[in-house]
């Protein structure tokens, strides 16, 4: 038999023609893997690709600028949108289906639901981002709910997201598993994002100073320190650098419930800072030993 070549990616735009494909692959037995984003891709993005062609035969992204989680004072018109770019970064790390719906194929002009994970939401990004996570709930349970897959990837860099993901597939039952990846970073040590793209030249040079704040805190914390003094010392450093600080701050993996006194158990140091007018986030593991 003739070698089969990896046929080409589809792009699709409609909800009727990604369950078109989704069937044909069903019908074939085929794992279909799923990974959302909202472009303005990066390597962080197709990294989450490279883990979905691990373990599934078929993976499904999408690119999605989600209205419903950006507040009115927030960059939903500047985000950086170049399909065309994106396609093509996702066809050469082999994606077979690119899904960039229109807002109506998302929500109907009659859509009404919402849905919210308020165990989770309320802090961290939620607290200065009312609208965020309801907003990311329900657009992943529409595009859960079109797309099907067997598993589905997020990363851990917006960590408070992959947790209220992993609570909303269980709650709802959807029958998806849900794998975290871990953050790509710049050779820096800033974490990718979309967003790196509104720095100044000066501010990007800037920007891997959140890391290094968070790994130095962390050693100083896991080896004895006491918490509130290191998240002091960190934030005063950070400000004096010009980072305008929303939150920096030790919680607990799973719950999400503050730390503040003694590390007892593995918990995770969490970022958020505006530098200009640029939000950057981060989160790395505080280790009872490092
Ligand atoms: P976004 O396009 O920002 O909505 O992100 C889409 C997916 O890519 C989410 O699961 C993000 O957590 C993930 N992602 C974004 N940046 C990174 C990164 N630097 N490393 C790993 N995953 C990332």
């Amino acid at each position: 038999m003739p070698h089969l070549q990896q046929p080409t990616m589809s792009v699709v735009q409609r909800s009727s023609a990604l369950k078109e494909r989704v069937e044909f692959y069903r019908k074939k037995g085929q794992r279909i893997a799923f990974v959302p984003t909202m472009g303005g891709l990066h390597k962080g993005h197709l990294s989450l690709v490279k883990h979905a062609k691990v373990t599934a035969d078929v993976v499904i992204a999408s690119i999605f600028v989600n209205p419903k989680q950006f507040g009115p004072t927030e960059d939903f018109d500047s985000y950086p949108r170049d399909h065309t770019t994106d396609v093509a970064m996702f066809e050469e790390e082999g994606c077979h289906v690119v899904y960039i719906p229109e807002v109506e194929e998302i929500y109907p002009p009659d859509f009404k639901t919402v849905i919210q994970v308020p165990a989770l939401d309320g802090v961290l990004c939620g607290a200065s981002r009312p609208q965020f996570f309801t907003g990311i709930a329900t657009v992943l349970a529409r595009l859960f709910l079109q797309v099907n897959p067997d598993v589905t990837f997020f990363g851990e860099k917006d960590y408070q997201q992959l947790l209220i993901v992993k609570q909303l597939v269980k709650d709802l039952g959807l029958p998806i598993t849900v794998e975290g990846c871990p953050i790509i970073r710049e050779q820096d040590g800033l974490a990718m994002s979309s967003r790196n793209k509104y720095l100044s030249e000066e501010e990007r040079a800037m920007a891997p100073a959140l890391y290094q704040e968070m790994q130095k805190a962390v050693q100083e914390m896991t080896s004895g320190k006491k918490i509130e003094s290191v998240l002091q010392v960190s934030k005063k450093r950070l400000k004096d650098l010009g980072f305008d600080i929303d939150y920096f701050e030790v919680r607990e993996i799973a719950s999400l419930a503050l730390v503040e006194k003694d590390i007892t158990q593995t918990s995770r140091l969490f970022a958020a800072a505006m530098l200009g007018n640029t939000r950057l986030i981060d989160n790395i593991e505080v280790s009872l030993k490092s």
